[in-house]
């Protein structure tokens, strides 16, 4: 599939792509990322309407575990979680005042920060062109021929940077997320909504 062609397709099938975490502060989307690992951002949105209710990263970087674990209990892990945000809150209150910086590297220091959170973070706060593979990404590449099944993660973000134009990633990364969330879904894909052809589907 040609680039412009895909972009087309795409650009009628997910018109609006947005980030579906909700957040009201740069530090709530790096939380609310982080929370989101083998979760749906629906149930992250419960929780953190709720945490960051009663906190914010100043209060949450002296919080107990325990208080932090019966807000996000629901969210799977949430032992492990607890421990990343309290971490990640004292962090960036020590070294940035509670703001979340502009610099990967650092994010990436950052526990339960890896690649993607950091590129859903990079690219919704600061616009900086950056493609996050999810679940739903990475199942959609392989699905319409743009990786290869055996593909690492990191191999399937770079041949989508490849395969589209930079001022094109950060948009694009949502439109794929979306359109794998709502209609090339992992059991059922609703084959009949889409304007794609491709050998797993129609
Ligand atoms: Fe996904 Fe079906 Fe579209 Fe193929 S035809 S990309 S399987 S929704």
């Amino acid at each position: 599939m040609k680039t412009n062609e895909f972009l087309k397709t795409i650009d009628k099938l997910i018109p609006d792509a947005r980030c579906e975490l909700n957040y009201n502060k740069d530090y709530e989307l790096l939380i609310a990322t982080v929370l989101s690992a083998q979760c749906t951002d629906k149930r992250v949105n419960e929780a953190t309407a709720k945490l960051f209710k009663e906190y914010d990263i100043f209060s949450l970087a002296k919080a107990k575990e325990s208080d932090i674990q019966s807000i996000i209990y629901t969210l799977g892990s949430h032992s492990k979680k607890s421990k990343y945000i309290i971490e990640i809150a004292k962090r960036l209150v020590n070294d940035y005042n509670g703001i979340v910086p502009n610099n990967r590297e650092y994010l990436e220091s950052l526990p339960g920060v890896g690649r993607k959170t950091c590129n859903v973070v990079l690219s919704n706060l600061f616009n900086e062109p950056a493609i996050a593979v999810d679940t739903h990404v990475a199942r959609v590449a392989i699905r319409l021929g743009l990786a290869n099944k055996d593909d690492s993660v990191l191999e399937i973000e770079k041949k989508l940077m490849k395969f589209l134009p930079k001022e094109r990633w950060s948009k694009t990364h949502h439109q794929l997320v979306l359109f794998g969330r709502y209609i090339c879904k992992s059991k059922k894909p609703e084959c009949e909504k889409c304007l794609f052809t491709c050998k797993y589907g129609k």
